[in-house]
């Protein structure tokens, strides 16, 4: 893997100045994945966060890649965008800090309406970040966590967005 960085935290513009998203575990990604994440971090998952919760978002629960380095666990078959650090899994957003009743909202589990919307309106922002968006739904694979990428389609036009 060329040009690959491990992220540990973000940086976000907040009303009252910057702040950090932290990924947790850091994850090992391309450049161009980090740059199209922060994009994204910045112009719509936080706004959503602050919208939906009143509340700053202050980590990504995210996957090592491991889950789906082959596309949907096949033995074989092509490599999933993991294996060259252009895809990210994420299981769960932390908003608001833990000991100060913050919430985690889970991919998978999410816990009552609130959550179900802001889920869906950031699974809405990610199809306009990422040319890969597979989640709960999209197949059995992609149950519990969120799965964006950046692979270059053939057609620029051609995301791929379930
Ligand atoms: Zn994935």
């Amino acid at each position: 893997m060329v040009d690959a960085v491990v992220v540990e935290a973000l940086a976000v513009r907040t009303p009252s100045g910057q702040a950090q998203v932290r990924l947790l575990p850091p994850p090992t990604v391309s450049c161009e994945l980090a740059r199209a994440i922060s994009l994204w971090l910045d112009t719509s998952l936080q706004p959503l966060a602050r919208g939906a919760f009143t509340r700053e978002l202050t980590a990504l629960r995210v996957g090592g890649g491991h889950e789906c380095r082959r596309r949907n666990r096949q033995t074989q078959g092509q490599l999933s965008e993991h294996a060259t650090g252009r895809a990210l899994d994420i299981f769960a957003f932390q908003i608001g800090d833990e000991k100060q009743g913050g919430v985690a909202v889970s991919v998978e589990r999410p816990n009552g309406l609130e959550q179900v919307r802001f889920l869906d309106a950031v699974r809405q922002s990610a199809c306009g970040a990422f040319m890969t968006v597979l989640g709960p739904g999209s197949d059995a694979a992609h149950a519990n966590h969120l799965h964006v990428d950046i692979q270059q389609r053939r057609a620029a036009s051609s995301r791929f967005c379930q």
